[in-house]
């Protein structure tokens, strides 16, 4: 028996309720009305709003969303004439009642407390930001943002205590949103982050690249230093965040960007299975352990799709996913979630960042089916469009894939235009399994102001396909470290004289034919030149000699990062 005839054969009208009115409860919601004129469907929302744009709430502190009104995607009102969808806000369900298929709900309005009987019962009560028990916390000027009237909260406090100065604790997405709006209202701002790089979910060496773009817009970054404690200062204006390592930053204002924890509290009080992360266990189907109650969004645990593991992935779309497919599998339909691979872009000032799939540092943690992973990662500058139209703007493209058959398993990209088209391309090579070979072949997009005919994404593949194939395998310059390797670079005489990598010589690509027999036959040579391209020619040419010569993946523009990160 489909749930949904579980439900129909239990009362008739199947009554579905869903608990949290915002991404995942209110697709939930509304998917489920698109499939049932029957279903009695009620979502009950502890806050003043439904439906909102959580997402856009630092561009609402940035004043570029300047109307409260535009963050409001859809209303009461309008749920209840488009989808006959009641919504009750300022309603928290307080406790589920498994046994009676009830639950408990208190209006926050009229303080009253009463029950509602449910067929099936939707838990979508995200996440909530971390505020961890540290002294001062609670001091006024200390703000989380999550709702609606928190971010009000936020532009009064700047507005009408003139702020200047903030910090921002924790360098995630939220954390490095609101930094540049904050920034773009003329307030000077210190991220202080307990990681040595921000964006956790990437590599450091990508990272590298976006703490050099905070930097030259006048942020100040304390990286691989936590909080210690908030203190009120005499002034009685302003408020000291003290670190760990003992430094202190004065400030006006201070935004915890933590990280979230997920609000999972009424389903563990209901003897739901929790996971060891702190989520909501549900199957595929997003059903919890108690056949009549699903979950989905910020608060449930997902399996990450390349790795296999258990992973706590915050993000819209996911949410949004997952409840329609709660929805779906409600009303009786085979619907599953695939997993989550963390696909996320996040804009700082002018440049994007984007990523798939899993990282590496992430990898060098985790095992793939129980076995260390044996996996090549290739870098790639390419510009976003054609190099002759004008505009190109290099993109940073990091391509992460299993030695064992070229699946890809991550990507990340960074650069100031077309960094998400590629990104999501790759997410959707990753969701179904495809490999290098496969993007290598990928049919793209192209004229001159979009891309190029052989697209990132493309060249890409091509550069991992030659790895898999043994045609141009790939140094890296943690590789030089200690190597007896000769390291060649085959830029001109002018870049070499620009900067160059330590005890490397310089024999520029054009030449290197006629001056082949400078170079050791017995030694390996590991080439480099800008970007990779150069090299990547005079790598096939030397091995096409008979060398044994790699080429640098990345070139010399990703030395400057890995040097950051390694020190090399
Ligand atoms: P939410 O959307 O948080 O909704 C949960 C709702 O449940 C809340 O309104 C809460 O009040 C309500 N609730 C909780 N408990 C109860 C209860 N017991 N009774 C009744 N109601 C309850 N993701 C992206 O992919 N891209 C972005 O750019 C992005 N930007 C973001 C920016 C900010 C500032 C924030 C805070 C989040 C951002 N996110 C972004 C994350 C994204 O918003 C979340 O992943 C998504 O909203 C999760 O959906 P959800 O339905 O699980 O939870």
């Amino acid at each position: 028996m489909t749930p949904s005839e579980e439900i129909k054969q239990h009362s008739g009208k199947p009554r579905i309720l869903v608990v949290g009115g915002v991404a995942g409860g209110a697709s939930c919601a509304a998917r489920a009305r698109r499939l049932s004129e029957d279903a009695d469907i009620m979502i009950f929302e502890r806050g003043p709003y439904v439906s909102f744009a959580n997402c856009g709430l630092p561009y609402y502190v940035g004043d570029v969303i300047t109307d409260e009104r535009s963050l409001l995607v859809a209303t009461p009102e309008l749920f209840k004439r488009r989808f006959n969808i009641e919504v009750r806000l300022q309603s928290e369900v307080r406790a589920i009642d498994r046994a009676k298929q009830e639950i408990e709900v208190k209006n926050a309005a009229t303080g009253e407390t009463y029950r509602e009987r449910y067929d099936a019962l939707v838990l979508a009560p995200g996440s909530a930001p971390i505020r961890p028990p540290l002294p001062g916390i609670d001091l006024p000027g200390v703000f989380t943002l999550r709702t609606i009237p928190d971010s009000r909260q936020m532009k009064q406090w700047i507005t009408e205590r003139k702020v200047e100065t903030a910090v921002v604790v924790g360098g995630g997405f939220i954390g490095l949103e609101t930094t540049e709006n904050l920034v773009r209202r003329g307030i000077s701002v210190t991220i202080i982050e307990m990681l040595a790089q921000v964006m956790p979910p990437i590599d450091p060496e990508i990272a590298a690249i976006i703490h050099d773009h905070l930097e030259a817009n006048g942020v100040s970054l304390q990286l691989g230093d936590g909080v210690d404690r908030f203190e009120q200062n005499p002034d009685g204006h302003t408020v000291s965040v003290i670190t760990k390592s003992g430094a202190s930053f004065s400030c006006e204002m201070v935004l915890l960007a933590m990280g979230i924890r997920p609000e999972s509290k009424l389903a563990k009080e209901a003897g739901l299975e929790i996971g060891q992360l702190g989520g909501i266990r549900v199957n595929d189907h997003m059903r919890t352990s108690d056949e009549h109650i699903w979950a989905v969004g910020d608060a449930v645990e997902v399996r990450d799709f390349v790795t296999g593991d258990w992973g706590l992935i915050p993000l819209a779309g996911p949410a949004n996913r997952q409840g329609r497919i709660a929805a779906d599998v409600i009303m009786g339909r085979d619907a599953r979630f695939r997993g989550v691979q963390g696909t996320a872009v996040c804009r700082a000032f002018d440049i994007t960042v984007a990523a798939t799939g899993t990282s590496e540092k992430n990898l060098q943690r985790r095992r793939i089916g129980g076995q260390p992973a044996q996996y090549e990662k290739i870098y790639l500058h390419p510009g976003h469009h054609a190099n002759y139209y004008p505009g190109a703007r290099p993109i940073t493209i990091k391509l992460i894939f299993s030695v064992k058959d070229g699946r890809i398993l991550g990507a990340q990209a960074v650069g100031e235009e077309g960094v998400e088209k590629r990104i999501d391309v790759i997410a959707m090579a990753i969701q179904r399994g495809f490999t290098v070979f496969d993007l290598e072949e990928a049919e793209l997009c192209y004229a001159p102001q979009f891309g190029t005919a052989k697209d990132p994404v493309n060249v890409a593949g091509m550069i991992a396909a030659n790895v898999m194939r043994g045609d141009a395998p790939v140094a890296h310059w943690k590789d030089t470290m200690g190597s007896k390797a000769l390291i060649l670079d085959v830029r001109e005489p002018g870049e070499f004289k620009m900067g160059h990598v330590e005890g490397a010589i310089n024999i520029p690509l054009n030449s290197l034919r006629v001056r082949m027999h400078e170079l050791p036959r017995d030694r390996e040579i590991l080439v480099y030149c800008a970007v990779g391209q150069r090299s990547y020619y005079a790598s096939r040419a030397l091995r096409l000699h008979g060398f044994n010569a790699r080429n640098i993946s990345g070139g010399f523009r990703s030395y400057g990062a890995e040097r950051q990160i390694t020190g090399i």
